[in-house]
């Protein structure tokens, strides 16, 4: 039998652990530094605690649960991590680096439920949902990828898996960061992307912190929706917009609508004007995603003419509109596909 892992506590069940061992609760806060702060691989390394407290924290806890099954290194430094668990199921987290951030992705789950056709994540259906540890371990992994005095500024939670069918574990993950002996990263600094589960939508809104949400639209139709995004089915665009203006009105936060440019599929004029209709009214942003190539998958990148042409037809329809910047491309970019690849 493995060992509970340290980071599935949050902040003050830490603490009542260290209060039941006959320690003050502010050693949670001291144990909490070492390893979000000072990036420590091991209790021992924890040098301002008692040798004893050391020692039951190592009979205790395991400090990390995974290990790094396969590493990649884009030319661009974004990085890409391949993690396995202590059920030797596998998950994907990435570091991307800019001029001035360094964004981390991190999934939520193993594997997809969702089934999105172009999707190299959901192929082989869900298998769980990741432990609040689970997701905590993916960042600090990350985390330490990072030379010294560089820190993570931004998390986007875009890996494998569907954030909002894992609230509360992803809450509990997030929350921990935040947290007195956390890594000081704010829910402003995160963003959230789901496939649109609008029940939960206002779930996350109810939490009254100041997360970013992106929702993953993909089709202006529901008939075009419905199969591209088969869960639509169920929910259909009408109701995953409500709850999105809900989510803005509640919290103050604009609200990004992501789009993955599918070449022939989606990417018409017709599908321009009708995507404007919907979101030039709201105050909304509008990410296109040019198709990430997945081998199994028949679906292609617009290519850059036809990709601008699709602009100019969005922001003449009055839609601000961004294309998400290519990172890792000579890695498996595509999440879920050094997972698939691994199998
Ligand atoms: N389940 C969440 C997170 C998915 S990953 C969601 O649905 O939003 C983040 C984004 O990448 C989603 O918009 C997803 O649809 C998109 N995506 C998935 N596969 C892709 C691919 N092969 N190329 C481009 N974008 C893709």
């Amino acid at each position: 039998m493995s060992l509970p892992l340290i980071t599935d506590l949050a902040r003050d069940e830490l603490a009542q652990w260290c209060q039941a061992q006959g320690e003050h609760a502010y050693r949670a806060d001291q144990i909490r530094k070492w390893i979000f702060g000072k990036r420590i691989d091991n209790f021992d390394a924890m040098t301002d605690l008692s040798a004893a407290l050391r020692k039951k924290l190592a009979e205790s806890f395991a400090l990390f649960s995974s290990r790094v099954a396969a590493r990649q290194t884009a030319r661009d430094g974004t990085e890409k991590l391949l993690l396995e668990l202590a059920d030797k199921e596998t998950v994907e987290c990435v570091l991307m680096r800019e001029e001035d951030r360094r964004t981390i992705c991190i999934s939520t789950q193993v594997g997809c439920g969702m089934g999105c056709v172009f999707c190299a994540s959901g192929l082989l259906g869900l298998s769980r949902n990741l432990s609040a540890g689970e997701i905590v371990e993916q960042i600090l992994r990350l985390d330490r990828l990072l030379p010294p005095l560089e820190r993570i500024t931004n998390i986007v939670v875009m890996g494998m898996g569907e954030p909002l069918a894992n609230l509360p574990n992803l809450l509990k993950a997030l929350a921990s960061l935040d947290e007195k002996g956390g890594m000081g990263l704010s829910a402003r600094r995160i963003t959230i992307s789901t496939v649109g589960l609008p029940e939960k939508i206002r779930e996350l809104a109810r939490q009254g912190k100041a997360y970013n949400l992106a929702v993953s639209l993909h089709a202006p139709n529901d008939r075009l929706r419905n199969e591209l995004v088969p869960v639509n089915e169920r929910i259909g665009i009408g109701t995953i917009l409500e709850a999105a203006d809900d989510f803005f009105e509640q919290t103050g936060r604009r609200v990004t609508y992501e789009y993955v440019v599918l070449a022939g599929r989606n990417d018409g004029p017709e599908e321009a004007r009708e995507l404007a209709a919907l979101l030039s009214s709201r105050n909304a942003h509008l990410n296109l995603i040019p198709m990430n190539a997945v081998s199994e998958l028949p679906f292609h990148d617009p290519g850059a003419d036809r990709l601008r042409v699709f602009v100019d037809a969005l922001e003449r329809g009055g839609v601000t509109t961004t294309v998400r910047k290519r990172k890792g491309i000579d890695i498996d970019a595509a999440c879920g596909q050094l997972r698939l690849r691994n199998k």
